[in-house]
């Protein structure tokens, strides 16, 4: 049977094309090549940004949350891309990433963060997912590459942007699959870890959204479904395979405060 299903796999990789995920070591099926993920990703960054309230206007926050993301981008499975980590304003509590680099954290996400580590393991989840291509793929079978591309020919016709803004908020409500958020999970971690951050940020952050999660529903994990056990496999896999890395890791309750929190206010 597996082999069964490894003929017909490599068979549509001769018509369609075949890429590694970098994170599973596994061959998947991919029917476009990456230059068009960063050309969807570039193209649509902006009418996502503004459908999740626009950025924060404050350069320190900004440059802040940036200086996190590109750290941990800078030590993933594909540290070229041209990453862009960007605070918006929206109220919800959630983490958007778009295909080629694009990365958006809400405030209502940051407000119920209390460290850089924490920060560190969103930012890096979602990193996993740019690479993994799960958002490419999720794109794919939800929406359809063709015509996220060719609605970005048009849009500078009033009817091209309506359409452009459906498309935006399509993107908004893509779901990934269990198996992607585990992959990107352990896969985030590692690149926290690599970056030099206390891999229990990503637990403490996790352990946050169940707990929001328990007294309504969050945006995040609804486009983010979370696997069963994930505090458990996430808390496992600090001590199996970064206890001795914890020690001098960066947690930086401190700078989270200075430079987001308090810029927030309440
Ligand atoms: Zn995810």
């Amino acid at each position: 049977m597996a082999r069964k299903i490894s003929i017909l796999i490599c068979g549509l990789c001769l018509v369609g094309g075949c890429a590694v995920n970098p994170l599973t070591g596994e061959e998947e099926l991919m029917f476009f090549p990456e230059q068009q993920d960063i050309e969807i990703g570039k193209g649509y960054a902006p009418e996502v940004e503004k459908q999740l309230g626009g950025r924060i206007e404050n350069d320190a926050l900004q440059n802040y949350v940036d200086s996190v993301g590109q750290r941990v981008a800078r030590v993933s499975h594909k540290p070229n891309f041209d990453y862009h980590f960007v605070a918006v304003n929206d109220k919800s509590i959630n983490a958007v990433a778009l295909p080629g680099g694009y990365v958006f954290i809400t405030q209502g996400m940051l407000k119920k963060l209390t460290s850089e580590a924490q920060l560190a393991g969103v930012l890096a989840h979602e990193t996993a997912h740019i690479v993994a291509r799960d958002v490419s793929n999720a794109m794919s079978k939800q929406i359809g590459i063709e015509l996220l591309l060719s609605q970005l020919a048009s849009r500078t016709s009033s009817q091209g942007a309506i359409i452009l803004a459906d498309l935006a908020n399509q993107i908004l409500s893509l779901r990934f699959s269990r198996d992607d958020e585990r992959t990107a999970d352990l896969g985030g971690m590692d690149y926290m870890v690599r970056a030099g951050y206390d891999p229990m940020g990503m637990v403490e952050t996790m352990q946050m959204l169940e707990d929001e999660h328990s007294v309504r529903p969050i945006e995040f994990l609804s486009s983010h479904p979370s696997p069963d056990n994930r505090i458990a496999y996430l808390r496992q896999r600090t001590q199996t395979h970064y206890f001795n890395s914890r020690e001098n890791s960066i947690v930086a309750r401190e700078d989270y405060q200075k430079y987001v929190l308090n810029q927030l206010g309440d």
